[in-house]
This record gives structure tokens, C-alpha cells and sequence, in this order.
């Protein structure tokens, strides 16, 4: 823990596979106990820093028989025989960290390595994911804040027809628009982190935060880059790269759609 928090040790959770994404309950690795470890069989896919990582949390089926208490938690780590990365992925965004595949081959892991209870895996997850969810709301917000505050100003000082673009009315709308949606999602953001902070965010509040403030995100930096015109399109303007960095806030961590199917049975329906 303290060389993950001085940045010196980075660490990468694997919980994805090739057939098992928004449902975390086809996942295929394996850890079987041996003695006094657990041997560990399968594959990862689109794993944040799984080449650079030095830990890996790593998702396992331990008991096929127990449903959603049959999976468990290890920390396997950089060097242990067996562990190789696959591919480093080629994303559309997010250019400066990586994204990989990552492979278990008979990886011996001593007991001291289960993170958390064995079969106890979904549980430890789901207790971590919301504060996980808001981290990704509130940077997703904070980044279209600031691609929104470049925007105003690029508005007020981009003319066309002899006046600046912002004051066309359809485009003062849009920014009147995008100004009250972040407002009205930041200070839901702040309740939630409040929630935090008195460790009572629920799973259903940190969904809520975590769709609503993604969407919000990527419809605000795509109409940025429609304010841009042409130079929205151009990477060198910052427009353009939160662009394809923030097409991800959707998906990972939970896509808008598993985040509604928790708030809706949340319902009752
Ligand atoms: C850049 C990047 C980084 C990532 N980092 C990590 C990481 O560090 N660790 C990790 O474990 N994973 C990571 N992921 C994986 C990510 O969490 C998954 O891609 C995501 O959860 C979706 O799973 P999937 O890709 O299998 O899509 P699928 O589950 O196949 O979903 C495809 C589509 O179907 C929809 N869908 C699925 N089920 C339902 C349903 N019940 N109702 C309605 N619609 C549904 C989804 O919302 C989606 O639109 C990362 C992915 C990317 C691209």
C-alpha cells in the first residue's frame, strides 16, 4: 500500500475477459488450491495498466458450484512464472496509459495472496466499485469544465457574420445549457463525495452519479467541438483530445446501461 500511494508501485484490477464484461458472472479464470497455494488459469482483456502494472488484482472463479460466492480476489504480482501480457491494445483515446490483455498459466500464488475472504471475491468489488463509479463521474465532469471554460472563451473571441459566435442566440442557448448542466451534475457530485466522506454512498446513488454525469460529460465536449468548427477536429486542440479520451466514461466501470438496470431494480421493476 504505501508504494501504491507514492505512485511507485502501479497496480491494475482484472476483472474482464473476452466474454465477460457487463456480466462479471461468465468469468472463466480459474484458482484451484494446491497445498498451501492456489494455482491460477485464464485470461484477461482490456486490463488499465496490465503492461506497466506491478500488482494485479485479479478476479477467479475458486468454487463453479457457488454461483456469486464462488469467486475470490489475488494479488498476483509482476514476476510470478506464468503471468505474461498479451497485446497492449490500441485504443482510440487515452494514449498515455496502457491497456492490455493478460494471461495465467499455471500461476502459482501462495494463500497470502487471496485479497479479502475466498469466495467472498463479488462482495469485496461491489463494496468498492461505487466510490470507484463517482471517481470516474467527477472526472469526467471536471474534464468537460474545463473544456467548456476554453469554449466560452474560444465563443467570445471567434467572429463570423462581423460577431462573435457565442452571441448568436442558438449559441448562447447551448452554452446557457451546458453552464446549468455541469452546475446542476457538480452539485449532485459534491452530495455523493459527501457520501463518501461519511462512508454511507450507496450503490444506487454512485450509479445515478456515474450515467448521468458520463452523458452529461460527452454531450457537452461534442457540442465544444461543434463550437470549435474545423478546429474542433484538430488534435492539437485540447477539444479534440478530450474527445476521444472521454468516449470511454460511458462504458468502463459500468456502462450507462448496467448503471440504469442497478437504479432500476433499485424501482422495483
Ligand atoms: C480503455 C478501457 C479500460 C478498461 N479498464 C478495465 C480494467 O482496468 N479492469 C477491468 O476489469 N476492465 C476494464 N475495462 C473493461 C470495461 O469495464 C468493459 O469493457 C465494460 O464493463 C463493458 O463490458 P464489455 O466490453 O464486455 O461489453 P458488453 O458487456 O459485451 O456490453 C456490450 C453492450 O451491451 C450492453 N449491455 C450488456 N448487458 C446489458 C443489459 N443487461 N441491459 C442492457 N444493455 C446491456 C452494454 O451496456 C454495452 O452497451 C476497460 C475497458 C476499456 C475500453
Amino acid at each position: 500500500l504505501p508504494g501504491i500511494a507514492s505512485g511507485e508501485t502501479i497496480i491494475a484490477v482484472a476483472m474482464t475477459e473476452p466474454g465477460a464484461g457487463s456480466d462479471l458472472a461468465g468469468i472463466r479464470t480459474s484458482a484451484v488450491r494446491d497445498g498451501d497455494d492456489w494455482i491460477i488459469n485464464g485470461s484477461k482483456t482490456f486490463i488499465s495498466s496490465g503492461i506497466n502494472c506491478d500488482l494485479c488484482v485479479v478476479v477467479a472463479r475458486t468454487d463453479p458450484e457457488a454461483g456469486h460466492k464462488g469467486y475470490s480476489l489475488f494479488v498476483v504480482e509482476r514476476d510470478m512464472e506464468g503471468f505474461t501480457r498479451g497485446r497492449k491494445l490500441d485504443k482510440m483515446g487515452l494514449h498515455s496509459q496502457d491497456t492490455s490483455e493478460l494471461n495465467f498459466e499455471n500461476v502459482r500464488v501462495p494463500n497470502a495472496n487471496l485479497l479479502g475472504k475466498e469466495g467472498r471475491g463479488f462482495y469485496h468489488l461491489m463494496t468498492n466499485l461505487p466510490s470507484e463509479r463517482l471517481s470516474i463521474a467527477i472526472s469526467a465532469i471536471a474534464g468537460a469544465r474545463a473544456v467548456f471554460d476554453e469554449t466560452l472563451q474560444y465563443a467570445k473571441d471567434r467572429k463570423a457574420f462581423g460577431q462573435p459566435i457565442g452571441s448568436f442566440q442558438h449559441n448562447r442557448f447551448l452554452l446557457a445549457e451546458m453552464e446549468t448542466e455541469l452546475e446542476v451534475t457538480e452539485n449532485y457530485l459534491d452530495r455523493c463525495l459527501q457520501g463518501v466522506v461519511d462512508d454511507e454512498l450507496t450503490a444506487v446513488e454512485a450509479a445515478k452519479a456515474k450515467w448521468w454525469a458520463t452523458e452529461v460529460a460527452k454531450k457537452v465536449v461534442d457540442q465544444c467541438v461543434q463550437l470549435h468548427g474545423g478546429y474542433g477536429y484538430m488534435m492539437e486542440y485540447r477539444v479534440a483530445r478530450a474527445y476521444v479520451d472521454g468516449r470511454i466514461q460511458t462504458i468502463f466501470g459500468g456502462t450507462t446501461e448496467i448503471m440504469k438496470e442497478i437504479i432500476g431494480r433499485d424501482l422495483g421493476v
